[in-house]
């Protein structure tokens, strides 16, 4: 017979959202287990995607370093890319995070129950893997099971017909690439590959890569894209792939013309659905929305008050920092405390050469919730450690009210942006002013110190150098 083994808090999924949630129910002194379908811990982002695609990245950067050194009086005879080695590295650096995962799990006394978990009432579920079936009855349960990537008419995945994690995991480097979609992980992977010497074409439907940053950082992207050759072609409806034995050809609608372009592989990266469809959320009683996304309240509780849902699979931006940042409070929510979850400070990040970085709202999204905002603007070109490292492209920019001149938004496109966006980030959580962040002091020579130079424009007293 089935009997049900009864546990305290139960966690649906081991990624970003899942283990964060699960680690800090327990240091909260719940008793936790976690139910993940995958062998490896860790979800989408440390097996197939953040991690994975930024190994790729910095493999793919060490590449061009190598060879495009010697105008620093650097040479190297002979710069040879040996992609199974490079798989092996981002294979290794998978493994590590995900054994890391293990090692927490194993510190907080969580268990981890390796299955399918499918609801059978909203007091227990059913998890389900090759050789048993077990229920289980929880007080509370965290719903964190992320997401999958689209699938898109005309293009059903196979063999030449890859997703992200296809694209991550390919056997050989190919010749000719086709990305469909020019979104940030689409971006970052085109990037990647024609760093490593692909020939990648980059079909976007609307009429910019990127369309989520604003224009003046995306040109610069543009325009770096185009210098590796990347073509980008944007208004572009994908229509179908057709395969051979050794390639794929995609037709595209572009201007009312049906043109094709043929590769080695065509990688489709148009965007992410919720996976809820599949759990038997409607047997619990939890409700989603039209999109497939659970609904929630502050605290990441559904309708139902002891069952919580974070990450990918709830509104809002789909990054990893985010679904961490829930799982912190909907633990908390359990153990009773008051915390509830403010975005208003949400960095985003596209690892792209060089990285964007944003925080909180640009100048029209301030304008459009009726914020009188101010800008000010700070160049790398200006800055010595850029100058030194040859990366002055791009630059700093603080939003800030008009009153009180409060932070209230950041961009900032230029290497390592993905680190210096946290000063921003706090200074937003901190209600921080432009004067805080300029009279702050910045180590010389740094790149964060563009940001302090952004101050100082904003308060009227440009730097001099
Ligand atoms: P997931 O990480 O998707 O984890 C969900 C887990 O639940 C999975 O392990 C899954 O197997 C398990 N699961 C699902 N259903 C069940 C079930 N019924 N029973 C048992 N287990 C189940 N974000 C960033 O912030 N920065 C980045 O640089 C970044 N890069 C990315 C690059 C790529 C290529 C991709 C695809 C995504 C990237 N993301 C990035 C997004 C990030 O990966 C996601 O936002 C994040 O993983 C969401 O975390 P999550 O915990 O909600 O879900």
């Amino acid at each position: 017979g089935d009997y049900a083994i009864d546990l305290d808090t139960i966690v649906i999924g081991s990624g970003p959202g899942g283990y964060v949630a699960a680690v800090h129910a327990a240091e909260l002194g719940q008793k936790v287990a976690v139910i993940e379908r995958y062998d490896a811990l860790g979800g989408v982002c440390l097996n197939v995607g953040c991690i994975p695609s930024k190994a790729m990245i910095q493999v793919s950067h060490d590449y061009l370093t190598a060879q495009n050194s010697a105008d620093e009086g650097v040479s190297v005879a002979k710069v040879a890319l040996d992609f199974d080695k490079v798989q092996a590295f981002r294979q290794s650096v998978v493994d590590r995070m995900s054994n890391g995962v293990a090692y927490l799990f194993k510190k907080n006394k969580i268990d981890v129950i390796h299955g399918t978990a499918f609801m059978k009432s909203d007091h227990s579920l059913r998890v389900i893997n090759d050789d048993s079936a077990q229920t289980y009855t929880f007080k509370n349960l965290i719903i964190a099971t992320g997401s999958h990537p689209i699938e898109i008419p005309g293009f059903k995945f196979d063999k030449q017909v890859i997703d992200s994690t296809g694209l991550l995991s390919l056997p050989t480097l190919p010749k000719e690439l086709i990305v469909i979609g020019g979104g940030y992980i689409g971006s970052e992977l085109a990037a990647a590959y024609a760093n490593f010497g692909t020939h990648v074409t980059i079909l976007e439907g609307t009429n910019s890569i990127l369309n989520a940053y604003e224009p003046d950082m995306v040109k610069i992207i543009e325009k770096r894209f185009k210098a590796k050759g990347i073509d980008i072609i944007t208004n572009a409806m994908a229509k179908s792939a057709s395969q051979t034995d050794n390639d794929v050809t995609v037709s595209y609608e572009v201007n009312g013309e049906v043109k094709t372009v043929t590769a080695d592989y065509v990688a489709v990266a148009v965007g992410r659905k919720p996976n809820t469809d599949d759990l038997g959320l409607n047997i619990a009683g939890v409700e989603v929305d039209e999109r497939g996304l659970i609904k929630v309240d502050g605290q990441g509780r559904t309708n139902l008050p002891h069952i919580y849902a974070i990450g990918d699979i709830v509104a809002g931006a789909a990054l990893a920092h985010k679904a961490s940042y829930e799982g912190n409070v909907a633990a908390e929510a359990i153990a009773g405390q008051s915390s509830i979850v403010d975005y208003r400070a949400m960095p985003a990040v596209c690892y792209v050469d060089p990285e964007i970085a944003t925080t909180g709202l640009t100048a029209a999204q301030a304008k459009e919730q009726g914020l009188d905002v101010k800008t000010a603007k700070f160049p790398f070109s200006a800055n010595g450690r850029a100058v030194s490292m040859q990366a002055t492209e791009g630059f700093v920019r603080l939003v800030f009210t008009a009153d009180e001149e409060r932070i209230v938004g950041a961009q900032i496109i230029g290497n390592n942006a993905s680190d210096m966006i946290s000063e921003l980030t706090l200074a937003i959580e901190a209600g921080s002013t432009v004067e805080d962040i300029a009279l702050t002091i910045h180590p010389h020579p740094s790149l964060s110190e563009a940001v302090m130079d952004a101050a100082d424009v904003g308060l009227g007293y440009p730097t001099n150098i």
